[in-house]
């Protein structure tokens, strides 16, 4: 894909550079460089990961986000239909066609996809492990079978923007600018990415074999029709848990207890594909 991109670039005479990441928080920095030095798009290829780190390098700078498929999630890529094939993706980054999408914030870090606390986030952190020999769906598919055996949730004090408390201890809590995450899972069918709310799904407990039996509904959001699954918008939501647990951001673990998740409307300008 790269060879392809930047024969093009060359070609087309686009000012561009190519940096190669070397390691995990490596994007930030590079990122928020390369906003620095005045390029007005920054590309990241290679999964959510990525992207969240580049996000998070030029967030405020005004440089746009652009997203290549490139990594075991591209959740991101997909939802602002990014095209697979590399001739396309010239055109798109080419044209370079902005659309303004709200950012999420919590734990000190924006997120522009979906994130998770609960079964989903110790899932993701077995899939970050590794899963060997496995990848992509069937390591999640995997993970998620390996985690039904041990998890225990976790009591949850869930405060909602306008005031309304919940106290409960659900199987997991996902909060979101985008519908999708962990390669495709659409735990937010309803979600809109620059509506200036946040939704929210809290999916309440079911025994294992109910779980293993409904989870592939999550591939099409039809979990949603269970009576476990409520969904929420708020602009605001602060989750109080009984101990540290992890939370998953694109590709990221973070831990907390106490986690305020708030939203910056229309707050970063990303690259769309032409069928936006
Ligand atoms: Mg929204």
């Amino acid at each position: 894909m790269m060879p392809i991109i930047e024969r093009y670039f060359r070609e087309a005479h686009l000012d561009y550079d190519i940096y190669q990441t070397s390691g995990h928080q490596d994007a930030i920095t590079a990122a928020r460089k390369a906003a620095e030095e005045g390029f007005n798009i920054v590309v990241a290829a290679g999964g959510d990961g990525t992207v969240n780190e580049v996000l998070n390098g030029i967030v405020g700078s005004g440089a746009a986000l652009a997203a290549i498929h490139g990594g075991k999630g591209n959740d991101f890529a997909v939802s602002v239909d990014m095209p697979k094939e590399a001739e396309a993706v010239c055109r798109v980054l080419e044209k370079a066609e902005i659309k303004m999408i709200d950012l999420g914030k919590v734990l000190g870090r924006h997120f522009i996809n979906s994130v998770g606390v609960g079964f989903d986030a110790t899932v993701a952190m077995r899939v970050n492990r590794g899963v060997r020999p496995l990848n992509g769906v069937s390591a999640y598919i995997y993970a998620v079978f390996e985690t039904l055996l041990t998890y225990r949730p976790v009591e949850m004090e869930i405060e909602l923007g306008d005031g309304t408390r919940l106290k409960q201890r659900p199987m997991l809590v996902a909060v979101g600018i985008g519908r999708t995450y962990g390669g495709g899972m659409m735990i937010l069918p309803e979600a809109i990415q620059d509506d200036g709310l946040l939704d929210i799904c809290v999916f309440d407990q079911m025994s294992n074999l109910a779980l293993a039996y409904h989870f592939p509904k999550v591939y099409s959001g039809k979990h949603v029709e269970l009576k476990e699954a409520v969904l929420y918008r708020s602009t605001e939501i602060a989750l109080r848990l009984s101990k540290q647990c992890p939370l998953h951001m694109e590709g990221e673990i973070l831990f907390g207890n106490q986690m305020h998740f708030t939203i910056e409307p229309k707050a970063m300008p990303v690259v769309v594909g032409s069928m936006f």
